[in-house]
């Protein structure tokens, strides 16, 4: 009985998503991305082709009501689940790991006096949730550049880029596969690196939440997040672009000009992507388009063809080289 209660749980777990503050979609940050844009509009501080009323510049017909869109909401229940029964489960798994490499760690050194940084806790919070940050952000950073540059991810990581229009639904827009290799990467080095901390200045600090939330993430999706999925352009100036990526510099990240490939990997920061080269600031505004190049997006026209075009798509790399 409890079982079937389980699992009809996770089945309405698409319609709770809404509801949790871990969720780039939470009520909340949907609330304030459309407050932003709200500002964005009234100030014309963004880009406005022509006068437009006020919704139909915040939901233009002609995105929320695409073949890419509608695609989208089905594909939503579906990833959703998925995260539910399989991600969520291997994320609370993985994290036991921080705590199992400090063990080892003072098993293997054979001590246990964590150097002392300072005797106050609250310092001690602040300084770890900093280090925490920084450490799952620049996991973030390499798992999406490794899903450029290695050939079998970028077919899974082909998903989120065919989307032809963006919304703030298309970060639910992953093939399992990357949901799931995704997580792993970022919760493994997030944890060993939290366990080499809690190692070297004890267990006793605790990581800084809002809601639950991490404190960095908690402020990074209410600070109208959802503005990078989406068509309306908020570009910050050159110098906090290179300390933070811009929703404008994540769209660029999802545009088919070739100018504007494999830039902008990064999730809170942008500084990763200026140490490794792939920082791109725009100057201006910049007209763009979504999708892949070469029209491939057009593979990826439906529910099953997004779960199952990466797979057929692998399969003819594996038989040519094999060939
Ligand atoms: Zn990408
Ligand atoms: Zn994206």
């Amino acid at each position: 009985m409890e079982t079937l209660e389980t699992i009809f749980n996770s089945l309405l777990y698409p319609f709770k998503i809404p509801f949790l503050a871990s969720s780039q979609i939470y009520w909340l940050y949907v609330l304030s991305t459309i407050l932003v844009a709200t500002i964005i509009y009234t100030f014309r501080l963004g880009h406005q082709d022509k006068e437009k009323s006020f919704l139909e510049y915040l939901f233009p017909k002609s995105i929320y009501l695409h073949p890419t869109s509608i695609t989208q909401y089905k594909y939503f229940f579906l990833i959703a689940v998925f995260e539910i029964f399989f991600v969520v489960p291997t994320i609370i798994f993985l994290e036991k790991f921080a705590n199992i490499t400090c063990q080892i760690l003072i098993q293997f050194t054979g001590t246990n006096t964590p150097l002392l940084v300072t005797n106050h806790l609250l310092e001690q919070n602040i300084i770890f949730s900093i280090f925490v940050a920084l450490l799952g952000d620049f996991a973030n950073f390499l798992y999406h550049y490794l899903a450029h540059k290695i050939p079998i991810l970028w077919e899974f990581h082909k998903v989120h880029h065919s989307a032809e229009v963006i919304t703030p639904l298309t970060v639910y827009r992953i093939h399992p596969v990357e949901m799931l290799l995704g997580n792993i990467t970022i919760v493994i080095i997030t944890s060993l690196g939290t366990g080499i901390w809690m190692y070297l200045f004890g267990t006793e600090m605790k990581e800084i939440l809002i809601y639950g939330v991490s404190f960095e993430i908690f402020i990074f999706y209410l600070a109208g997040y959802n503005l990078r999925h989406s068509h309306i352009w908020l570009a910050y100036p050159q110098w906090i672009s290179h300390i933070f990526i811009s929703p404008a510099q994540h769209q660029i990240h999802h545009s088919v000009d070739p100018k504007h490939y494999d830039k902008n990997f990064g999730y809170i920061f942008g500084f990763w992507d200026w140490i490794f080269g792939s920082l791109y600031v725009p100057t201006n505004y910049e007209k763009l388009n979504f999708g892949l190049a070469d029209e491939e997006s057009k593979f990826f026209n439906s529910v099953a063809n997004l779960l199952l075009h990466p797979l057929r798509a692998i399969w003819q790399r594996i038989s040519k080289k094999s060939a």
